[in-house]
């Protein structure tokens, strides 16, 4: 259903000078759906001028004019009246309370924080993946009393590990999961990690961000039913997580254990054949490829593929076998489009297209 509705939706972005913030800002100019309303950061900011308080950081496009005269106002529900969506790019630390005034107020807040992804009545979505996840709001609602609600997207090295999981989960089964990631600076947020700690080195260590990888797949790959609530699916993942001097991007070498045998010709299948839900409904933010299989022996590479799809194609590549488990091979996501912004206002279309908001 890519059709412009009748009228367009308000919505706000929290945390809107971020990185992810931005990210959402320049993702929603021009939005069939979604008018952008409303822009909220911390309180220190009192109301001036959106381009008097951002240093605008993204690449390829330049601050948008109407969007620099915005007010920053505080984010609380009634700083910002007559939103129906708030997209949240809050940090963990207190992105929790904030996050439920909202919902309680009767708004739909999709969020990129950690705080409510392993809720067991909170869908933590990726379109593509599991999007029968979300009418697990239905029970959120009854549950928590709430008129909105709050729906999470996944860690931004999750997303793409699950989305090239995804076919080979439905067409061979998946025992066991290897992963070992080079993820970009900007997954850190700005400041971020300092240059000098970054510039000519590996950082081996991404505070909670192994856990949050061996987690999150297995509720995303699980399933969710009435009454029964959320099942992880039946695998295990280790992960090793590496901060890598790259701006943007994180590359993933994965290994998997597959429960049938299968050639690597039926793998490149499953991904290339894979159609989801948001490319059967032409969601607008969702890309033409979810996935993208590429037959050169050296990508898919960070500053090469990361932009496919404007950011929200998974690259995937080098696909071999593996000694100790069945296959291994290359993925790549921009971690935040497809990881953060873009996956979230995917969710929101998603929700939008079932009538769940
Ligand atoms: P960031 O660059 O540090 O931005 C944080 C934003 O939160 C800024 O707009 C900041 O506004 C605002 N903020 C800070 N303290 C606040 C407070 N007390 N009240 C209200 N607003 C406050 O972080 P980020 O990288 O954009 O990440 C945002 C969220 O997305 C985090 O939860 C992160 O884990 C998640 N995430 C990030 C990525 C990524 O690749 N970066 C990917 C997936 C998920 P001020 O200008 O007022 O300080």
């Amino acid at each position: 259903m890519n059709q412009v509705l009748q009228s367009r939706i308000p919505v706000a972005v929290l945390g809107a000078t971020g990185m992810v913030g931005q990210r959402f800002i320049e993702l929603l100019q021009n939005h069939p759906w979604f008018d952008l309303v409303a822009l909220a950061a911390s309180d220190r900011h009192d109301g001036r001028p959106y381009g008097e308080v951002t240093n605008w950081r993204l690449s390829g496009s330049d601050m948008p004019a109407t969007v620099a005269l915005l007010p920053v106002l505080a984010c609380r529900p009634d700083a910002l009246p007559g939103i129906k969506i708030a997209f949240s790019a809050l940090p963990g630390e207190i992105a929790g309370d904030i996050e439920r005034a909202f919902a309680e107020a009767g708004v739909a807040v999709f969020s990129n924080a950690k705080n409510y992804r392993m809720e067991s009545d909170v869908p933590l979505l990726i379109p593509e993946v599991n999007p029968s996840h979300s009418i697990a709001i239905i029970e959120q609602r009854k549950r928590r009393n709430w008129s909105g609600c709050i729906v999470t997207n996944a860690n931004c090295c999750a997303t793409p590990l699950v989305m090239a999981l995804k076919p080979l989960q439905q067409a061979f089964g998946l025992r066991k999961i290897l992963v070992t990631t080079l993820q970009a600076v900007s997954g850190a947020g700005y400041p971020g990690v300092p240059s000098y700690d970054i510039l000519d080195n590996v950082i081996p260590y991404i505070s909670s961000e192994e856990e949050k990888l061996e987690i999150e797949t297995l509720k995303m790959l699980g399933s969710w039913k009435e009454g029964e609530g959320f099942t992880n699916a039946p695998a295990v993942v280790s992960a090793h997580c590496n901060r890598v001097a790259t701006r943007e991007g994180h590359l993933e070498c994965v290994s998997v254990e597959l429960e049938r045998e299968a050639t690597p010709e039926q793998l490149i299948a499953a991904w290339e054949n894979f159609i989801p839900e948001p490319q059967q409904l032409k969601l607008p933010t969702a890309p033409a490829q979810a996935l993208l299989y590429r037959h050169e022996i050296d990508r898919p590479q960070t500053l090469r593929d990361r932009d496919a799809g404007n950011g929200m194609t998974v690259s995937i590549g080098r696909l071999r076998r593996c000694p100790i488990l069945s296959y291994k091979f290359v993925a790549l996501g921009h971690n935040t489009i497809r990881g953060a912004a873009g996956g979230s206002i995917l969710n929101a279309e998603l929700f939008v297209s079932k009538g769940l908001l």
